[in-house]
């Protein structure tokens, strides 16, 4: 069976008879007999049998099913730097899956084997709620992260992962490029400690050309965010000569420091050339920088570079003195000035951020993950509860979420 841990089928067709497909409650009937999928933006009109784009979500027996309930393309334990998340559990380790498929369809994907998969013989891996509870705690991480492709199209098995992590104290991370529609968004949030959301550019332009999708839902989904409970940092993978423009990339910021505030952490991460854009070439530092600079002069407080080697723009500084307190070089921390709290050592001003106890100490390794290691392979006895929706109507060596 290779690296496939358990056999759990490849059904060419959509059936409610497959163990790992559910019923879904985010969806309405269309007059013309076509069934709207009301997750994301993209709103597929589906007729029998249809699949949406994002592959995972279809209509069958008049209603959209999720068909990739339970079913993983693999898992990892990775730093949760990787997600990237710098103020969320520093230096911890955090069990990353994802699953296949996804809503946007961006040239530039990083993880196009993965979220652009039409085949479901991607989801190798047979891994329900309480299989990956019991894994991340056993192989002790902070939380899990639902990544590699976008939990968007997946939230109903993300939200029975994330309960059954909760109970054992372990925190769920969203990875996300945000384009999710209410009440869809609100009912995922609410299971999500943190989340990491990509802001692909700041055109409209660009949205609908590369990443086929509409800049505004994404800006809804930062402000939404930016408003609750749920941790939230933002990534920016510049891509050069597409969205790395002085003026882009300062709108961006005025934006922000407007919408979201100036604690928000942002993030601007290298491209390298993938999938449907090897005609453009990697990003140079200096592009990273030169963002960074921008967003610090717009007042915001914790900028970081990624994706490369930039030990100054991947350190958290201190908003009140100024002194760094989480020294960093790619995923790596060094010096750590914060109380266990989330204190600056130096002044006793608070950092932003979600701190528990001192920093961890995973470092940079990437851990592959067979789940058979940790208990049973799950199977349809281990789904909590994905909704069984029988009336009609009213009612995603991997980067991150695709990048
Ligand atoms: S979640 Fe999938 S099926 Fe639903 S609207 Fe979005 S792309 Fe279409």
């Amino acid at each position: 069976m290779g690296s496939t841990e358990v056999d759990i089928g490849q059904p060419d067709r959509l059936s409610l008879a497959d163990p790992y497909t559910v019923s879904t409650e985010y969806w309405h009937e269309l007059p013309d007999g076509r069934i709207q999928c009301d997750v994301c933006p993209r709103a597929c009109r589906l007729r029998e049998g249809q699949r949406g784009l994002c592959f995972v979500r279809g209509r069958v027996d008049d209603r959209i099913v999720l068909a990739s309930y339970g079913r993983s393309s693999g898992f990892c334990v990775d730093p949760i730097e990787k997600k990237p998340l710098n103020h969320f559990l520093p230096g911890s380790p955090v069990l990353s899956f994802g699953t296949a498929g996804c809503n946007l369809a961006c040239r530039f994907c990083q993880n196009w084997d993965i979220s652009k998969s039409r085949e479901i013989d991607t989801l190798t891996s047979a891994a329900g709620p309480e299989t990956l509870a019991r894994a991340a705690e056993q192989l002790g991480c902070r939380s899990i992260a639902f990544t590699y492709n976008d939990p968007t199209i997946f939230l109903e098995y993300a939200m029975d992962v994330a309960d059954a992590c909760r109970e054992r104290g372990i925190r769920a991370v969203a990875v996300s490029a945000g384009y999710v529609n209410e009440p869809a968004r609100a009912d995922l949030y609410a299971h999500m400690d943190a989340a990491n959301i990509d802001l692909k550019a700041f055109t409209d332009e660009f949205y609908r050309k590369v990443a086929f999708g509409r800049l505004g839902a994404v800006l809804e989904t930062l402000e939404y965010l930016a408003s609750t409970d749920v941790w939230l940092e933002v990534t920016t993978l510049l891509i050069p000569g597409h969205n790395d423009s002085d003026a882009e990339i300062a709108e961006q910021c005025a934006w922000y420091a407007e919408h979201l505030g100036d604690r928000v952490p942002l993030h601007f991460t290298a491209f390298h050339p993938d999938f449907k854009m090897t005609d453009v070439p990697r990003t140079p530092p200096e592009t990273l920088r030169r963002a960074r600079r921008i967003a610090l002069d717009h007042g915001l407080k914790y900028v970081y570079t990624g994706n490369v080697h930039d030990a100054d723009g991947q350190t958290t500084r201190c908003p009140s003195c100024g002194e760094p307190v989480v020294e960093r070089d790619w995923y790596v921390l060094g010096e750590y000035g914060l109380s266990d709290d989330g204190h600056c050592v130096h002044c006793g001003a608070s950092v932003d951020g979600v701190y528990d106890g001192p920093p961890g100490s995973w470092g940079s390794r990437r851990r592959p993950v067979r789940l058979v290691e940790h208990g049973a392979p799950a199977g349809p006895h281990d789904r909590r509860t994905a909704p069984a929706r029988t009336d009609t109507g009213n009612a995603a060596a991997a980067t991150e979420s695709g990048r």
